[in-house]
């Protein structure tokens, strides 16, 4: 490790590594770049524990096209991240996202989603319960206005395989150092920080410093002496096994189910011969930085009753594995913030996705690397997302939040 880096990551889960990767692999940069990683494990890290998935059903033109990018960046990630004969395939399961709407205010939202999605090019259709139906017969579809099913673009992928592929791919291109340490402190004179100070007590000089540690993103920022809307939030996943799977009765998409939405807004999608489940909380309080005990009751009270209500097949379903994950979730909107400090521009902030970071990774990463070389965003535009409408208290309006 040197003493000096251009750039000083800090996290080096999916974020840190996709930032890590798009420097590294732009003909446009030359300079160094050192991820500090206080886990080599990613026990704890969202990455580890999310549900994998990737939609681009959002109702913010931006958000839909960052998924664009995250869909057809997965689809090619073998070839782009090869290493020798290593091609890290993510074993992208195109399986869809369903959203159903049961009151005519939902089937509102959908159909305004729907065009906002239409425009950008997303294959996204809307069918009455009928056709609904029609297409996935295991569904009880009584109190069914409309439904919204992503045809193709969407599904779910090997979460740590992208994190590892952004990880080694970025080292193997030279000119990136991960180091086993933490971050404990960050030194800054008035509009500029210049270093950090690692756990083990060496310092190390830093041009620009890339805020990428997840739900502990508040914690780094005050490190510098700022503020970030962002705090972790528990969020449990249930693994069920299924005596009747309805998984192969579909009519369409080879008889793949998709993730689906209940109007309750429990989820559930294949895992393999089970199914992977959540549900929105009862209650969201932030949760405490180690506390990452399941909230076993969500899956008696809250999931098993919506999903056997709107399918018998899920009647005699057992909850077979289950983990709580923490969100990194941003207060203001529940959405990313991607951009530098207004007063303290050579701090970017990569946080705040609040459940869309894996999808968000690769345009996430690619945006702070242009930020970083070219200052301004070259490729697709995230200024709508970045950290001045946090001083401003203006938030970023999205209305497909899971
Ligand atoms: C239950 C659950 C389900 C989810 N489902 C989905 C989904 O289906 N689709 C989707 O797109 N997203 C989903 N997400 C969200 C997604 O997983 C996260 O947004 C994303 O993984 C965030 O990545 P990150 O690298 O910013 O954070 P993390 O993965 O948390 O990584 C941050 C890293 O920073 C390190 N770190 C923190 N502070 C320091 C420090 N001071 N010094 C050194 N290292 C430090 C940590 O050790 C950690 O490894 C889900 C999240 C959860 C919890």
């Amino acid at each position: 490790m040197k003493q000096r880096y251009d750039i000083v990551i800090i996290g080096g889960a999916v974020i840190g590594s996709a930032v890590a990767y798009f420097l590294a692999a732009n003909p446009d940069f030359d300079g160094s770049v050192l991820v500090v990683e206080k886990d080599p494990t990613y026990a704890k890290a969202s990455t580890s524990l999310s549900s994998s998935s990737i939609r681009n059903q959002f109702s913010n033109p931006v958000n839909v096209r960052i998924s664009q990018f995250g869909t057809e960046f997965i689809r090619n990630f073998a070839e782009t991240m090869q290493i020798g004969a290593d091609r890290p395939d993510l074993n992208f399961h195109e399986g869809g996202y369903l959203f159903l709407a049961s009151t005519q205010d939902q089937a509102r939202t959908l159909r305004e989603n729907h065009a906002v999605q239409r425009a950008c090019g997303a294959d996204v259709v809307l069918w009455d319960k009928n056709e609904l139906s029609r297409a996935f017969p295991h569904l009880n579809v009584d109190d069914i206005v409309l439904a919204s099913y992503g045809r193709s673009g969407e599904g779910w992928f090997n979460n740590t395989g992208l994190m590892y592929g952004f990880k080694n791919k970025a080292r193997s291109l030279g000119g990136v150092d991960y180091v086993t340490d933490e971050v404990v402190a960050i030194a800054r004179q008035g509009g500029k920080v210049s270093s950090v100070t690692l756990k083990s007590g060496q310092v190390v000089g830093a041009g620009t410093i890339v805020n990428a540690s997840g739900p502990r993103a508040a914690l780094t920022a005050r490190m510098a002496g700022l503020d970030v809307p962002i705090e972790p939030r528990k969020r449990t996943l249930f693994v069920f096994d299924c005596a009747r799977t309805p998984e192969g009765s579909a009519n369409v998409n080879k008889g793949r189910l998709p993730l689906m939405i209940d109007p309750s807004g429990v989820f559930c999608r294949p895992e393999g011969r089970f199914f992977l489940s959540g549900c929105p909380p009862l209650e969201d309080p932030c949760a405490d930085w180690d506390d990452f005990e399941p909230r076993y009751e969500e899956f008696e009270e809250i999931i098993w009753p919506a999903l056997a209500e709107r399918s018998s097949a899920f009647e005699a379903i057992k909850a077979v594995n289950q983990w709580a994950g923490h969100y990194d979730f941003n207060t203001l909107d529940h959405n990313l913030i991607v951009g530098p400090h207004p007063e303290v521009r050579n701090f970017i902030f990569a946080n705040g996705y609040s459940g869309h970071g894996l999808q968000q990774g690769p345009a996430a990463g690619r945006g702070v690397s242009e930020l970083i070389i070219y200052g301004a965003f070259r490729t697709l535009d995230l200024s709508e997302v970045g950290y001045e409408r946090v001083v401003e208290n203006r938030p970023f309006l999205e209305k497909a939040v899971i």
